[in-house]
């Protein structure tokens, strides 16, 4: 049995080394005497497990003090309505950015509560371009505006942080999040899903600043509540204990690598390494501007999709499996988070100039 290379979008791959760490640690925890899933979430050794995978992630990520870093539940899709029910306030309407699949969820989501003000759309261009900062219609009232900067399905990745003249700006970086070094304090918070690029399913990392804490409207439900979550440590319920410790190992592997420095190098290597292979040939396509050109999500397109079928069979011949595109987009994607090794890289390219030159 053999580990094969997965470009799945989500969940994805983990780093092996984490993975056979957790098959050391599995049946007895350092010495507790028992696994990491069989432990009271409030005893000292999973205190120590959680601390210390916080005190990682806020270092990996440079996070400034005056923001809480919170491990929830309830996948990036519950953060959609979180995010109204915390942070409107007294305000009414909030700005959106409607870049893909994944802002339109957001959307339609925060409808639910409040005035959404489309700042941007590009649903025109099927979601294939960044819009461009001078192009956003931001309400300077809002209460908040929330953007996708890698939005998983499309493929598309802002190559700038917008700019928000204080209205405090919220990201789903659930695809992109731990990628490469960002300045956090640019943000009034970040969220993410953490079977892309953190961990195991059933973790939602949220990194919030402290300003934004406590205004939630009266019927928010006390699980929605960020302020309860915060002052209670992400204890206020039993939190998701086994995947939260899998995230911590992520965080140590990602400081052994070099941090997100070391990522960024790799993961902009990787990219670079598949789009290359795409503009070299009029056999491959990609369909997103060159600026929106996303480091973990690469969907590309074969010049005659009748041959898609053969291009997947062939793949998996190879060992390269869930390349298939999204439903909605066709094609082929390349999830290719921190966790692809560029020796997985490097076979899909072989691969790829393969089947050109056997069909071209
Ligand atoms: C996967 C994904 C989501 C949904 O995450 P869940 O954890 O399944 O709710 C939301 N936003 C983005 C950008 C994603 O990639």
């Amino acid at each position: 049995m053999a580990r094969k290379f997965n470009f799945s979008a989500g969940p994805a791959m983990l780093p092996t080394a984490v993975m056979e760490r957790a098959q050391q640690e599995m049946l007895e925890w350092n010495g507790s005497g028992m696994s990491v899933m069989e432990m009271s979430h409030r005893g000292k050794e999973y205190m120590s497990i959680a601390t210390k995978a916080e005190q990682n992630l806020r270092e990996v990520m440079s996070i400034p003090d005056n923001y809480k870093v919170l491990f929830l539940q309830g996948g990036a899709s519950s953060q959609f309505a979180m995010i109204p029910l915390n942070l409107l306030g007294d305000k009414d309407s909030a700005d959106y950015l409607n870049t893909g699949m994944w802002s339109k969820k957001a959307i339609a989501e925060a409808k639910r509560y409040c005035t959404v003000n489309i700042a941007a759309d590009t649903s025109g261009d099927s979601f294939t371009t960044v819009p461009t900062q001078e192009s956003l219609k931001l309400n300077p009232d809002a209460a908040y505006v929330h953007y996708t900067p890698n939005e998983t399905i499309g493929g598309v990745e802002f190559d700038y942080i917008p700019e928000t003249g204080g209205v405090p700006l919220i990201a789903d970086m659930s695809s992109t999040i731990l990628s490469r070094p960002i300045d956090v304090s640019r943000f009034g918070m970040i969220y993410a899903g953490a079977q892309k690029n953190i961990g195991p399913a059933g973790l939602t990392i949220v990194i919030i600043r402290d300003d934004l804490l406590g205004n939630a409207s009266e019927q928010t439900p006390a699980m929605f509540n960020y302020a309860i979550h915060a002052e209670n440590g992400s204890m206020y319920n039993t939190p998701a204990t086994y995947s939260w410790y899998m995230a911590g190992l992520v965080f140590e592997w990602i400081k052994e690598q070099g941090g997100l420095d070391a990522m960024a190098a790799v993961n902009k290597r990787k990219a670079d390494k598949l789009y290359a292979v795409i503009d070299g040939s009029n056999f491959y396509g990609s369909p997103v501007a060159v600026n929106g050109r996303s480091w973990m999500n690469v969907p590309f397109t074969l010049a005659d999709s009748e041959l898609d079928g053969a291009f997947l069979a062939g793949a998996v011949e190879r060992g390269l499996i869930t390349l298939k595109g999204h439903r909605s987009v066709g094609g082929m994607r390349a999830s290719i988070y921190n966790a692809m090794p560029e020796e997985g890289v490097d076979a899909l390219v072989a691969y790829m100039q393969e089947f050109e030159s056997n069909q071209g």
